[in-house]
Protein backbone atom coordinates (compact mmCIF):
# COMPACT_ATOMS: atom_id res chain seq x y z
CA UNK A 1 0.00 0.00 0.00
CA UNK A 2 1.29 3.64 -0.50
CA UNK A 3 1.46 5.83 2.34
CA UNK A 4 0.15 9.21 2.10
CA UNK A 5 2.05 11.75 0.82
CA UNK A 6 2.12 15.57 -0.44
CA UNK A 7 1.83 15.85 -4.35
CA UNK A 8 3.19 19.34 -5.90
CA UNK A 9 3.36 19.62 -9.89
CA UNK A 10 5.77 22.70 -10.47
CA UNK A 11 5.20 24.23 -13.86
CA UNK A 12 9.10 25.05 -14.03
CA UNK A 13 12.37 23.95 -13.92
CA UNK A 14 13.52 26.67 -11.41
CA UNK A 15 9.77 25.65 -8.88
CA UNK A 16 10.80 22.23 -9.16
CA UNK A 17 14.24 22.88 -7.91
CA UNK A 18 12.95 25.24 -5.30
CA UNK A 19 11.12 22.43 -4.13
CA UNK A 20 13.37 19.76 -4.22
CA UNK A 21 15.92 22.11 -1.99
CA UNK A 22 13.19 22.55 0.48
CA UNK A 23 12.23 19.11 1.09
CA UNK A 24 15.20 17.82 0.94
CA UNK A 25 15.30 14.03 1.90
CA UNK A 26 11.80 13.99 2.45
CA UNK A 27 10.86 14.38 -0.93
CA UNK A 28 10.99 12.10 -4.22
CA UNK A 29 11.27 13.32 -7.57
CA UNK A 30 8.49 11.34 -9.79
CA UNK A 31 8.84 11.63 -13.55
CA UNK A 32 6.76 8.76 -15.33
CA UNK A 33 6.88 6.84 -12.21
CA UNK A 34 7.31 3.63 -14.06
CA UNK A 35 10.17 2.40 -11.54
CA UNK A 36 9.20 4.86 -8.60
CA UNK A 37 6.01 3.70 -8.11
CA UNK A 38 6.74 0.25 -7.75
CA UNK A 39 9.09 0.90 -5.15
CA UNK A 40 6.78 2.98 -3.43
CA UNK A 41 3.80 0.38 -3.49
CA UNK A 42 6.28 -2.11 -1.90
CA UNK A 43 6.92 0.65 0.68
CA UNK A 44 10.39 0.42 -0.04
CA UNK A 45 10.41 4.22 -0.44
CA UNK A 46 8.03 6.35 1.28
CA UNK A 47 8.21 10.13 0.80
CA UNK A 48 6.64 12.89 2.65
CA UNK A 49 6.25 15.07 -0.41
CA UNK A 50 6.30 13.81 -3.93
CA UNK A 51 7.17 16.22 -6.58
CA UNK A 52 6.33 15.80 -10.24
CA UNK A 53 8.45 16.96 -13.33
CA UNK A 54 6.03 15.32 -16.00
CA UNK A 55 4.82 18.66 -16.65
CA UNK A 56 8.19 20.30 -17.48
CA UNK A 57 7.89 20.79 -21.27
CA UNK A 58 11.09 22.46 -21.19
CA UNK A 59 13.01 19.74 -20.07
CA UNK A 60 11.51 17.29 -23.14
CA UNK A 61 13.44 17.55 -26.30
CA UNK A 62 15.75 16.22 -28.96
CA UNK A 63 17.88 18.46 -30.29
CA UNK A 64 20.69 17.84 -33.01
CA UNK A 65 23.46 20.37 -32.66
CA UNK A 66 27.18 20.71 -34.10
CA UNK A 67 28.62 19.25 -31.44
CA UNK A 68 26.06 16.31 -31.14
CA UNK A 69 22.78 14.76 -29.61
CA UNK A 70 21.16 16.84 -26.75
CA UNK A 71 18.33 14.84 -24.89
CA UNK A 72 16.19 16.52 -22.38
CA UNK A 73 15.90 14.44 -19.13
CA UNK A 74 12.15 14.39 -19.47
CA UNK A 75 12.06 12.87 -23.15
CA UNK A 76 10.35 9.46 -23.37
CA UNK A 77 12.04 6.56 -24.44
CA UNK A 78 9.51 6.19 -26.89
CA UNK A 79 9.90 9.54 -28.37
CA UNK A 80 14.24 8.41 -28.78
CA UNK A 81 12.23 5.56 -30.48
CA UNK A 82 10.69 7.45 -32.39
CA UNK A 83 12.78 10.49 -33.37
CA UNK A 84 14.07 10.34 -37.02
CA UNK A 85 17.43 12.12 -36.62
CA UNK A 86 17.62 9.37 -33.87
CA UNK A 87 16.97 6.53 -36.04
CA UNK A 88 19.09 8.41 -38.58
CA UNK A 89 22.48 9.43 -37.04
CA UNK A 90 22.36 7.08 -33.38
CA UNK A 91 20.45 4.11 -34.77
CA UNK A 92 21.95 1.95 -31.96
CA UNK A 93 19.70 4.31 -29.27
CA UNK A 94 16.59 3.94 -31.60
CA UNK A 95 17.07 0.36 -31.41
CA UNK A 96 17.71 0.01 -27.75
CA UNK A 97 15.05 2.05 -26.65
CA UNK A 98 12.59 -0.11 -29.24
CA UNK A 99 13.66 -3.26 -26.74
CA UNK A 100 13.35 -1.23 -23.71
CA UNK A 101 9.96 -2.36 -21.48
CA UNK A 102 6.61 -2.82 -23.65
CA UNK A 103 4.84 0.54 -25.88
CA UNK A 104 3.28 1.60 -22.91
CA UNK A 105 5.87 2.03 -20.67
CA UNK A 106 8.06 3.52 -23.19
CA UNK A 107 5.35 6.19 -23.92
CA UNK A 108 5.29 6.74 -20.02
CA UNK A 109 8.45 6.46 -18.63
CA UNK A 110 11.72 8.92 -19.21
CA UNK A 111 15.41 8.45 -19.70
CA UNK A 112 16.14 10.35 -17.33
CA UNK A 113 14.11 8.53 -14.76
CA UNK A 114 15.83 5.48 -15.86
CA UNK A 115 19.48 6.70 -15.66
CA UNK A 116 18.18 8.85 -12.00
CA UNK A 117 16.39 5.21 -11.02
CA UNK A 118 20.04 3.94 -10.91
CA UNK A 119 19.24 0.34 -12.10
CA UNK A 120 22.33 -1.57 -13.23
CA UNK A 121 20.17 -3.92 -15.56
CA UNK A 122 18.81 -0.90 -17.08
CA UNK A 123 19.40 -0.84 -20.99
CA UNK A 124 20.34 2.83 -21.67
CA UNK A 125 23.52 3.66 -19.75
CA UNK A 126 25.59 0.76 -21.56
CA UNK A 127 24.82 2.33 -24.65
CA UNK A 128 25.38 6.17 -23.61
CA UNK A 129 28.46 4.74 -22.15
CA UNK A 130 29.33 3.42 -25.50
CA UNK A 131 28.70 6.80 -27.05
CA UNK A 132 30.46 9.01 -25.03
CA UNK A 133 27.83 10.71 -23.41
CA UNK A 134 27.30 13.12 -20.26
CA UNK A 135 24.77 14.28 -18.36
CA UNK A 136 24.03 17.79 -16.80
CA UNK A 137 22.46 17.84 -12.95
CA UNK A 138 21.13 21.13 -12.28
CA UNK A 139 20.33 22.44 -8.83
CA UNK A 140 19.64 25.79 -7.19
CA UNK A 141 23.57 26.43 -7.29
CA UNK A 142 24.19 25.67 -10.85
CA UNK A 143 25.11 22.85 -13.54
CA UNK A 144 27.34 20.45 -13.51
CA UNK A 145 28.12 17.69 -15.58
CA UNK A 146 29.21 13.71 -15.27
CA UNK A 147 29.98 11.24 -17.68
CA UNK A 148 27.68 8.54 -18.00
CA UNK A 149 30.07 5.83 -17.05
CA UNK A 150 31.06 8.07 -13.59
CA UNK A 151 27.38 8.50 -12.74
CA UNK A 152 26.37 5.01 -11.04
CA UNK A 153 27.91 4.48 -7.81
CA UNK A 154 26.56 1.55 -6.89
CA UNK A 155 22.90 -0.72 -6.93
CA UNK A 156 20.20 2.13 -7.42
CA UNK A 157 22.66 4.46 -5.98
CA UNK A 158 23.69 7.50 -8.79
CA UNK A 159 26.13 10.52 -8.65
CA UNK A 160 23.09 12.47 -8.15
CA UNK A 161 23.65 15.58 -5.45
CA UNK A 162 20.84 16.46 -2.64
CA UNK A 163 18.81 19.36 -4.48
CA UNK A 164 19.44 18.00 -7.95
CA UNK A 165 18.21 17.05 -10.82
CA UNK A 166 19.10 15.19 -13.90
CA UNK A 167 18.23 17.36 -16.90
CA UNK A 168 19.75 16.81 -20.43
CA UNK A 169 21.44 13.76 -22.13
CA UNK A 170 24.23 14.45 -24.43
CA UNK A 171 25.47 12.42 -27.27
CA UNK A 172 28.80 13.62 -29.09
CA UNK A 173 28.80 13.96 -32.41
CA UNK A 174 30.15 10.41 -34.02
CA UNK A 175 33.57 10.41 -35.46
CA UNK A 176 33.47 8.82 -39.12
CA UNK A 177 34.16 5.22 -39.32
CA UNK A 178 32.58 4.53 -35.88
CA UNK A 179 30.37 1.88 -35.76
CA UNK A 180 28.18 1.02 -32.41
CA UNK A 181 25.88 -1.95 -31.43
CA UNK A 182 23.95 -3.25 -28.27
CA UNK A 183 22.04 -6.39 -27.66
CA UNK A 184 20.66 -7.82 -24.32
CA UNK A 185 19.67 -11.16 -23.23
CA UNK A 186 16.50 -11.33 -21.90
CA UNK A 187 14.60 -14.32 -21.82
CA UNK A 188 11.13 -12.80 -21.58
CA UNK A 189 10.57 -10.00 -24.21
CA UNK A 190 10.39 -6.20 -23.28
CA UNK A 191 12.29 -7.75 -19.80
CA UNK A 192 14.95 -5.81 -18.22
CA UNK A 193 18.91 -7.44 -19.34
CA UNK A 194 19.97 -10.58 -18.16
CA UNK A 195 23.33 -9.43 -19.96
CA UNK A 196 23.55 -6.48 -21.95
CA UNK A 197 26.63 -5.77 -24.33
CA UNK A 198 27.34 -2.49 -25.83
CA UNK A 199 30.43 -1.95 -28.24
CA UNK A 200 31.85 1.38 -30.56
CA UNK A 201 34.60 1.03 -32.62
CA UNK A 202 36.06 3.48 -34.40
CA UNK A 203 38.90 2.65 -37.19
CA UNK A 204 41.63 4.09 -39.23
CA UNK A 205 40.39 5.76 -42.41
CA UNK A 206 42.91 3.86 -44.44
CA UNK A 207 44.58 1.44 -42.29
CA UNK A 208 41.13 -0.31 -40.77
CA UNK A 209 43.40 -0.43 -37.02
CA UNK A 210 40.68 0.07 -34.39
CA UNK A 211 41.70 3.63 -33.18
CA UNK A 212 38.95 3.78 -30.11
CA UNK A 213 36.98 1.05 -28.41
CA UNK A 214 34.31 1.18 -26.00
CA UNK A 215 32.89 -1.88 -24.29
CA UNK A 216 29.74 -1.31 -21.47
CA UNK A 217 28.32 -3.89 -19.77
CA UNK A 218 25.03 -3.96 -18.42
CA UNK A 219 23.33 -6.53 -15.79
CA UNK A 220 26.83 -7.89 -15.25
CA UNK A 221 27.92 -5.84 -12.01
CA UNK A 222 26.89 -3.48 -9.39
CA UNK A 223 26.65 -0.92 -12.21
CA UNK A 224 26.71 -0.84 -15.48
CA UNK A 225 30.82 -0.80 -16.43
CA UNK A 226 33.45 -1.06 -18.85
CA UNK A 227 35.61 -3.95 -19.42
CA UNK A 228 38.77 -1.54 -20.06
CA UNK A 229 40.96 -4.59 -19.97
CA UNK A 230 38.90 -6.24 -22.52
CA UNK A 231 39.08 -3.32 -24.77
CA UNK A 232 42.69 -3.02 -24.35
CA UNK A 233 42.94 -6.33 -26.18
CA UNK A 234 41.16 -4.40 -29.46
CA UNK A 235 42.97 -0.78 -29.19
CA UNK A 236 45.58 -0.15 -31.89
CA UNK A 237 44.77 -3.69 -33.58
CA UNK A 238 43.74 -4.86 -36.89
CA UNK A 239 40.59 -6.57 -35.37
CA UNK A 240 40.18 -10.47 -36.17
CA UNK A 241 38.30 -12.89 -34.93
CA UNK A 242 40.79 -14.00 -32.85
CA UNK A 243 41.16 -11.26 -30.87
CA UNK A 244 37.73 -10.28 -30.63
CA UNK A 245 37.24 -14.11 -28.60
CA UNK A 246 40.27 -12.89 -26.40
CA UNK A 247 37.87 -9.65 -25.83
CA UNK A 248 35.22 -11.59 -24.93
CA UNK A 249 37.29 -13.84 -22.35
CA UNK A 250 39.18 -10.78 -20.65
CA UNK A 251 35.36 -8.79 -20.21
CA UNK A 252 33.77 -11.91 -18.61
CA UNK A 253 36.58 -12.37 -16.24
CA UNK A 254 36.63 -8.67 -15.65
CA UNK A 255 32.62 -8.63 -15.11
CA UNK A 256 31.36 -8.93 -11.36
CA UNK A 257 28.32 -10.23 -11.97
CA UNK A 258 25.99 -12.07 -9.33
CA UNK A 259 23.65 -14.49 -9.30
CA UNK A 260 20.10 -14.07 -8.93
CA UNK A 261 16.64 -15.29 -10.65
CA UNK A 262 17.18 -14.15 -13.36
CA UNK A 263 20.66 -16.16 -13.99
CA UNK A 264 23.86 -17.55 -11.98
CA UNK A 265 26.96 -16.00 -12.10
CA UNK A 266 28.40 -18.28 -14.25
CA UNK A 267 25.84 -18.01 -16.98
CA UNK A 268 26.43 -14.04 -17.04
CA UNK A 269 29.98 -14.32 -17.30
CA UNK A 270 29.54 -17.01 -20.49
CA UNK A 271 26.97 -14.21 -21.66
CA UNK A 272 29.23 -11.61 -21.57
CA UNK A 273 32.05 -13.98 -23.48
CA UNK A 274 29.58 -14.37 -26.00
CA UNK A 275 27.98 -11.29 -26.59
CA UNK A 276 31.02 -9.26 -26.68
CA UNK A 277 31.83 -11.37 -29.64
CA UNK A 278 28.68 -10.71 -31.36
CA UNK A 279 28.20 -7.14 -30.42
CA UNK A 280 31.47 -6.62 -31.52
CA UNK A 281 31.34 -8.08 -35.09
CA UNK A 282 28.12 -6.07 -35.56
CA UNK A 283 29.68 -3.03 -34.22
CA UNK A 284 32.78 -3.58 -36.89
CA UNK A 285 30.64 -4.15 -39.41
CA UNK A 286 28.73 -1.04 -38.94
CA UNK A 287 32.64 1.35 -38.79
CA UNK A 288 33.19 -0.51 -42.09
CA UNK A 289 29.95 0.24 -43.70
C1 LIG B 1 7.06 -3.51 -16.85
C2 LIG B 1 8.35 -2.75 -16.89
C3 LIG B 1 9.37 -3.20 -17.72
C4 LIG B 1 10.58 -2.51 -17.77
N1 LIG B 1 11.56 -2.96 -18.62
C5 LIG B 1 12.70 -2.26 -18.73
C6 LIG B 1 13.71 -2.66 -19.65
O1 LIG B 1 13.58 -3.62 -20.40
N2 LIG B 1 14.87 -1.92 -19.70
C7 LIG B 1 15.07 -0.82 -18.91
O2 LIG B 1 16.11 -0.19 -19.00
N3 LIG B 1 14.11 -0.41 -18.05
C8 LIG B 1 12.95 -1.10 -17.94
N4 LIG B 1 11.99 -0.69 -17.06
C9 LIG B 1 12.28 0.48 -16.20
C10 LIG B 1 11.64 1.76 -16.68
O3 LIG B 1 11.27 1.78 -18.01
C11 LIG B 1 12.55 2.94 -16.47
O4 LIG B 1 13.29 2.86 -15.33
C12 LIG B 1 11.72 4.18 -16.55
O5 LIG B 1 12.02 4.72 -17.79
C13 LIG B 1 11.98 5.20 -15.48
O6 LIG B 1 11.55 6.46 -15.95
P1 LIG B 1 10.44 7.25 -15.20
O7 LIG B 1 10.37 8.59 -15.81
O8 LIG B 1 9.19 6.46 -15.15
O9 LIG B 1 11.12 7.36 -13.74
P2 LIG B 1 10.41 7.41 -12.33
O10 LIG B 1 9.88 6.08 -11.99
O11 LIG B 1 9.49 8.56 -12.23
O12 LIG B 1 11.70 7.72 -11.42
C14 LIG B 1 12.74 6.78 -11.26
C15 LIG B 1 13.79 7.35 -10.30
O13 LIG B 1 14.46 8.45 -10.88
C16 LIG B 1 14.26 9.66 -10.13
N5 LIG B 1 14.11 10.69 -11.16
C17 LIG B 1 13.27 10.65 -12.24
N6 LIG B 1 13.53 11.68 -13.07
C18 LIG B 1 14.53 12.40 -12.49
C19 LIG B 1 15.25 13.57 -12.87
N7 LIG B 1 15.03 14.19 -14.03
N8 LIG B 1 16.19 14.02 -12.03
C20 LIG B 1 16.45 13.40 -10.86
N9 LIG B 1 15.83 12.28 -10.45
C21 LIG B 1 14.88 11.78 -11.27
C22 LIG B 1 13.06 9.40 -9.27
O14 LIG B 1 13.10 10.14 -8.08
C23 LIG B 1 13.19 7.91 -9.00
O15 LIG B 1 14.12 7.69 -7.96
C24 LIG B 1 10.77 -1.35 -16.98
C25 LIG B 1 9.73 -0.89 -16.17
C26 LIG B 1 8.53 -1.57 -16.13
C27 LIG B 1 7.43 -1.04 -15.25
Amino acid sequence: MIRDFEYFAPKTLKEALTLVDKYGDDCKIIGGGQSLLILMRQGLVAPQYLISIKGLSELSYIKDTKEGLKIGALTTHRAIEKSPVIQKKFSVLADMEQRLASIQTRNWGTIGGNLCHGEPAGDPAPVLIALKATLTTTSLKGERNTAVEDFSLDYFETALEPGELLTEIQVPAVPPHTGTAYTKFNVIQSDLATVGVAVSITLGSSDGICQDIRIALGASAPIPMRAKQAEEVLRGKKITDNLLKKAGEVASTEAQPISDIAASEEYRRELVRVLVVRVGNEALARAKA
